[in-house]
C-alpha cells in the first residue's frame, strides 16, 4: 500500500462528531506485528509535512501478560491518538508504560494521547533538561509545519527517569532500558525485548534515511561500536526505515556514513577550511547511499565541524 493511502486510511477520522452521539471513532495506525507481542508502525521516510500529517518514524508497542509499553508515540496527538486505537484492537489490557526514545517530536508529541491510561512516562535522564530547553519551541515549529494537524501536541514529561540500566515488568516479560552516553542526541534511550531478541533502537539506528546528528558524533561511533559488539539481534527496530534489515550490514552502513563525516571534517579542519567549505565539500561520496541527503547532511557537517574543531 502507498504511502499515501496508507495516510488516509488510519488519518481518515470515522467520525461524526456532533451527531447523534458525539462519539468519535478514529481510524487505528497501521502496525505490523514483527514477533510474539511486539508491533510496529513503519513512518514514511520523509521529513513532517501537512501532506504527510506527521508521519515520519517508527513507533509501536510491546504487550506483556498484564500491560503494555508503548515506544515512542509519534509526531502529533492525532499519531498518538491512532496509536492508541491500534492497541485497543489488539488488547484490552492496561498501558503502563509509554517510553520516549529520546526528545525529538516525531517521538514524544503523541505522548498527550495516553495521558488518560496514567501511565508512566518513562525517558533518559537528561529528557526532561531536553524538554525544558528545546520543547516550546518544538511545540511553535509544529503548529508551523503542520498547521491544524498539530492540534493536542504538547511536551508530556517524563515521570520515570533512567540514568544507566533499568529493566521493567509487563507480566512475564522483561524489557531493558538502556540510556547511552551523547549520540544522536544527549538522551537516547533504548528498549531490548528479551523474549523475542528485539531491540528497539530508535535514532541510533537510522536505515536508508541518511542519519541526523544532534548529539555527539564522536560518542555515537563509540556506541555504534559497543552495539557492534554485543551478541547479534534477532529483530531490529530502527527510528527512521524499514525494521529487520540485515543486521549488522544496516549498521556498518551509518559507521561509515559518520565515520567518513569524521574524518573529512577533521581534515578540513587541519587544512584550516571554514566551516562553509567543509559543508560544502564533505561526505559528497556518500549522496547517492542515502535518502532526506539533501535536507541534513548539511546541517550534520556543521554540527560535527563545530563538535570536532576543538577536540585535543
Ligand atoms: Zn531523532
Amino acid at each position: 500500500m502507498n504511502g499515501s493511502r496508507r495516510l488516509s486510511r488510519w488519518l481518515r477520522l470515522a467520525c461524526l462528531c456532533g451527531l447523534s452521539t458525539g462519539a468519535c471513532a478514529i481510524e487505528p495506525l497501521e502496525v505490523r506485528q514483527i514477533a510474539q507481542g511486539v508491533y510496529v508502525h513503519t513512518g514514511l521516510l520523509e521529513e513532517p509535512s501537512v501532506a504527510n500529517r506527521g508521519d515520519v518514524s517508527n513507533l509501536g508497542f510491546v504487550v506483556g501478560a498484564s500491560c503494555v509499553a508503548v515506544i515512542d508515540s509519534g509526531e502529533t496527538f492525532a499519531i498518538g491518538r491512532a496509536l492508541r486505537a491500534a492497541i485497543a484492537r489488539v488488547t484490552t489490557l492496561p498501558i503502563c508504560y509509554v517510553i520516549n526514545s529520546h526528545m525529538h517530536p516525531d517521538h514524544v508529541f503523541g505522548n498527550a494521547a495516553f495521558a488518560a491510561d496514567a501511565p508512566r512516562f518513562i525517558g533518559h535522564a537528561r529528557l526532561a533538561a531536553a524538554f525544558a530547553a528545546r520543547g516550546e519551541h518544538y511545540r511553535h515549529a509544529l503548529e508551523r509545519d503542520l498547521g491544524a494537524e498539530a492540534d493536542g501536541s504538547i511536551v508530556v514529561p517524563p515521570t520515570q527517569e533512567v540514568a544507566s540500566e533499568t529493566s521493567i515488568d509487563l507480566g512475564g516479560r522483561t524489557l531493558q532500558l538502556h540510556a547511552w552516553p551523547p549520540s544522536h542526541t544527549d538522551n537516547d534511550l533504548t528498549v531490548v525485548d528479551e523474549q523475542t531478541g528485539t531491540w528497539w533502537l530508535a535514532d541510533l539506528l537510522f536505515v536508508e534515511h541518511v542519519p541526523t546528528l544532534d548529539g555527539s558524533l564522536r560518542g555515537w561511533l563509540a556506541t555504534l561500536a559497543a552495539l557492534r559488539a554485543m551478541p547479534l539481534p534477532r529483530h531490529v527496530v530502527p527510528g527512521h526505515g524499514p525494521v529487520d534489515a540485515p543486521w549488522p550490514q544496516s549498521l556498518d552502513a551509518e559507521r561509515r556514513y559518520l565515520g567518513l563525516l569524521a574524518t573529512e571534517v577533521r581534515a578540513a579542519i587541519v587544512a584550516r577550511r571554514s566551516m562553509q567549505q567543509a559543508v560544502d565539500t564533505v561526505g559528497q561520496s556518500e549522496r547517492a547511499s542515502w535518502r532526506l541527503f539533501d535536507q541534513f547532511h548539511r546541517r550534520n557537517v556543521t554540527a560535527a565541524y563545530a563538535e570536532l574543531e576543538w577536540e585535543d
